[in-house]
């Protein structure tokens, strides 16, 4: 504590006001490092004589809370007394991330819903967060900062709470007020959604793929033509009038459905239609007009047809849901963490469709899932949607942690390397890849300095994306883990910088400034 009053001393930080302190920022040093002290600058705020602001000492991470007057603070933490100083340390925990909102609105996520490109920067570890911002911020682009599904929350046993009040810091450690989202990732009952929405996150990410009578894809005519009927009077007369035998005529194409085409997709999406409905109502219910919905559809065998794709926008807009995002299966392989797997020319002809689609009724932001590490189609997506789209992400951020420990603490690496393949065959029930783990070099014969490498190839990147429940929660491997890539935090956020700045680049999305 010592060092860090030294800190404060020598640079005069206690007695300078808020411009000061803001001129001190933005500057190629970040930081103030004096002995084990490690002082983040640009979350130095000036606020009713208190100086906040977020420093580590050794592994410890805290804010604290600085005054030459006695200190009123909502924050539970003992407030101490040195010298005629007060001051007090406060843990990174999700009550205090609420409290720090609080004081500190820009540390809040918001809805994006006007802002027209949107990059998902899903974060299992709730670290990567200023390697994401300091791509982010230069770009013309909106990051979702705080983003995890059910199944990560369940590998990483983080919550929602964990996750947003990670965020909430780590946004605060680097100063961003530019505003950025949070997304409750591919949840599906109103249950989940809600444990979202109590931790702050304006962004829902709706998956259907359970409520949608997916099957009825495969059945015989009958089976539909039987299923169909069963729909109440009103609703049949109103499909097959809308659909039924229409030409729709989207960009230079023709969309035509067919009497069964209808049926069939009256089927398969009616009920999760429905649902989709009164998850719109419970989301303005609790957040007004300030929240995002988007539609997932992606977690499905099959692509979506362009057909279906419209039938499902014109019944969603028919019930008044209010559509931020869509997220279809489009064709060819996204797979996790790997370029994309498939004709580059068919993918373009499809999704101009797709994107024609989603221009036409609303103007909607079109959702790329599993988007990370697709960087032979950036350019297609970014050019289609006129950059109005949202990039989900999630694994890559993982990935880029396993470079820097691949990097830096090689040993280390080797055992996680290693125990990989024993976490493969658990974790691949989870994920759909299609790697061929024989693929990967013997690591034993590898050198040090070419164990980067691993980050590179298919195969082994698949290895390592997916097994990250079982490493994380290794007992032999997740505080070395942690520590190390404390230890090498500006070299952990520099890789994460630079492989979202090729993310954002290849779409096409300008700077701005
Ligand atoms: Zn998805």
């Amino acid at each position: 504590m010592n060092n860090l009053i030294n800190i404060l001393k020598n640079n005069n930080l206690l007695t300078k006001e808020q411009n000061e302190l803001n001129k001190l920022k933005n500057n190629k040093k970040l930081y103030i490092i004096e002995n084990d002290v490690k002082l983040y600058k640009n979350s130095l705020y000036k606020k009713d004589n208190i100086l906040f602001f977020l420093a580590k000492i050794k592994y410890d991470k805290s804010l604290y809370l600085f005054s030459k007057s006695k200190i009123k603070s909502d924050f539970k933490e003992k407030i101490n007394e040195i010298d005629s100083l007060f001051f007090q340390k406060v843990s990174l925990s999700p009550e205090n991330a609420v409290i720090l909102k609080k004081l500190f609105p820009f540390t809040s996520p918001i809805s994006l819903r006007d802002k027209k490109t949107t990059i998902g920067c899903g974060d299992r570890l709730g670290k990567a967060t200023p390697g994401h911002i300091r791509a982010a911020k230069n770009y013309d682009i909106y990051p979702v900062l705080a983003q995890q599904s059910i199944r990560e929350l369940n590998f990483t046993k983080r919550s929602y709470s964990n996750v947003t009040g990670d965020v909430v810091f780590l946004v605060f450690q680097e100063g961003f007020e530019k505003g950025y989202g949070a997304d409750g990732d591919h949840l599906k009952t109103i249950a989940d959604i809600d444990v979202a929405l109590k931790a702050g996150m304006p962004m829902i990410t709706l998956d259907l793929s359970e409520v949608m009578n997916a099957k009825a894809a495969d059945w015989e005519e009958s089976q539909i033509l039987k299923e169909f009927d069963k729909i109440d009077k009103n609703t049949k007369d109103r499909i097959l009038t809308s659909y039924a035998g229409k030409t729709f005529t989207i960009g230079k194409n023709d969309i035509k459905i067919s009497e069964y085409e209808a049926k069939k997709c009256a089927v398969i999406y009616n009920a999760a239609l429905d649902f989709a409905k009164v998850v719109d109502n419970h989301l303005r219910k609790n957040r007004g007009d300030k929240y995002d919905l988007e539609i997932s559809i992606d977690e499905t065998t099959t692509p979506t047809l362009p057909e279906h794709h419209l039938y499902i926008i014109k019944e969603l807009n028919y019930r008044n849901v209010t559509v931020n995002s869509l997220a279809p299966r489009f064709i060819g392989e996204f797979q996790k963490g790997i370029d994309y797997i498939g004709n580059k020319n068919e993918f373009e002809k499809q999704y101009i469709i797709h994107c024609n689609i989603a221009k036409a009724n609303g103007n909607y932001k079109v959702s790329i899932h599993s988007g990370s590490d697709k960087f032979t189609v950036f350019p297609i997506i970014g050019k289609h949607t006129n950059l109005r789209l949202h990039l989900k992400t999630a694994g890559t951020s993982w990935l880029e942690s396993v470079r820097c420990i691949s990097m830096c603490a090689p040993n280390f690496y080797r055992k996680m390397h290693k125990k990989a393949f024993e976490y493969f065959k658990e974790a691949s029930k989870f994920y759909h890849i299609t790697a061929d783990l024989s693929k990967i070099k013997d690591i034993n014969k590898i050198n040090d300095k070419d164990l980067p490498k691993f980050l590179e190839q298919n195969e082994s990147r698949q290895l390592l994306h997916i097994t990250y429940g079982g490493l994380l929660n290794d007992p032999e491997l997740r505080t070395d883990f942690f520590n190390i890539l404390s230890d090498n935090e500006d070299l952990y956020y520099e890789l994460i910088f630079k492989h979202f700045t090729k993310h954002i680049e290849k779409l096409g999305i300008k700077k701005t400034k």
